[in-house]
């Protein structure tokens, strides 16, 4: 790819994905991120957002309202449920017909499977479960000759090639890994849940529509949905929680989760969970907030039994008020606590229960 192509190259997309009819809130997360990054790249540079769905035109007013200055509307009666095969084939015709600079997904179950299989049939580079986007402006030239593997084709020698720089958790979330992909376009990156700033909403705004013809057939799918099975247990929205209370293996068995639950019935909230309790079978895995679980924003996060371990601390350290209780006074999540609650927590807590009931 050489500089001219690069130039063809314009605009943030956002896959706006929509589960029966409704957007998922990362993908509105993901229009606030890209209105911010799209202001660093150009003002001409427009956020986008891809819509495909079974007349799902509907949600095309709440798309404006958080920042969409174009919608891709791709719709056709057999894109109803998402498949990988028919999704991946309309995604990828429209990426190739109208070019954009950067792709982005919510890391949801569907965009971790649809993201990959556009990048390699674009054969670009995608950057999964990023936290954090930039966009660079420092001269990567110099610092990619030092590698003399990689190619510099198509970067401008002055090195202001407005790239994404992609940040995302390493070695299980000991490290953060800075990743660019200079030589292809778009640059497509998925993004966790809950890390990014949503915009405030603008109801009344508009934008511009673009109906993208779409090719397909049911031959281009290789699956079928037979039927659709709702879990259980009605989904944790832990993300859009404004109270978590997390119970951990300070629990002491599955049990305890039943004093986590008067905890957070008695002040509104939703329950969270360490990884050692969702392993130990006490909770569903749907619940665990951290690195390889949920990253979590709340105003208010209990931490009950939990130790504090760093991959736990990745998904919730920028909740507004943190609230541990924890028999030992040296466990980091008590360092990491604005208010630290030394004790046994089957004491602690029936207290703190008590305690709400007075005030
Ligand atoms: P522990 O570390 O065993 O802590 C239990 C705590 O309870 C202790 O601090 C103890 O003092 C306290 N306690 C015990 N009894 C009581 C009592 N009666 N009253 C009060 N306090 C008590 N972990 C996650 O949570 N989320 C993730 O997403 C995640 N992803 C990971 C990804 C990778 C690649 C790896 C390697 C690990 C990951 N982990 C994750 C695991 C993580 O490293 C820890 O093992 C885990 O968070 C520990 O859970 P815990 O704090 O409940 O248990």
């Amino acid at each position: 790819m050489n500089m001219t192509d690069f130039a063809q190259y314009k605009d943030v997309w956002v896959f706006a994905e929509q589960r029966a009819g409704k957007l998922m809130n990362v993908s509105l997360e993901l229009l606030g991120e890209g209105c911010r990054l799209s202001r660093e790249i150009s003002e001409e540079t427009r956020v986008c957002a891809v819509l495909i769905g079974d007349r799902a035109g509907h949600l095309a007013d709440e798309l404006y309202a958080y920042g969409a200055d174009v919608i891709y509307q791709i719709d056709h009666a057999l894109l109803k449920e998402y498949t990988t095969d028919a999704y991946a084939k309309v995604m990828t015709n429209a990426i190739n017909t109208y070019k954009p600079e950067i792709v982005l997904f919510g890391a949801t179950f569907i965009g971790r499977d649809l993201a990959p299989r556009i990048a390699a049939r674009l054969d670009t580079g995608l950057t999964a479960d990023c936290t954090r986007l930039d966009i660079r402006t420092a001269n990567y030239i110099d610092y990619l000759k030092r590698d003399t593997t990689a190619s510099t084709d198509g970067l401008d020698p002055k090195g202001d090639d407005k790239g994404l720089k992609q940040t995302r958790p390493a070695f299980g979330g000991n490290l953060m890994a800075t990743i660019v992909t200079p030589n292809t376009r778009p640059q497509m990156a998925t993004v966790r849940l809950g890390v990014m700033d949503r915009k405030e909403k603008n109801e009344g705004a508009g934008g511009q529509l673009i109906k993208v013809p779409v090719n397909l057939s049911a031959d281009d799918i290789h699956v079928e949905v037979v039927e659709t099975v709702k879990a259980a247990k009605a989904f944790v929205s832990l993300t859009d929680a404004e109270i978590i209370c997390s119970g951990g293996r300070g629990l002491g068995g599955p049990e305890g989760f039943e004093l986590i639950e008067k905890l957070a019935d008695k002040v509104g909230g939703v329950v969270g969970a360490s990884r050692a309790a969702v392993d130990s079978g006490w909770i569903d895995q749907s619940h665990q907030v951290g690195q390889t679980g949920t990253t979590v924003k709340p105003k208010i996060y209990f931490a009950c039994g939990i130790s504090g371990a760093i991959q736990h601390q990745a998904g919730m350290k920028d909740s507004d008020i943190i609230i541990a209780i924890n028999k030992d006074p040296g466990a980091p999540m008590m360092e990491l606590a604005d208010y630290a609650l030394c004790g046994d927590l089957k004491k602690v807590i029936p207290e703190l229960i008590a305690q709400w009931d007075t005030e």
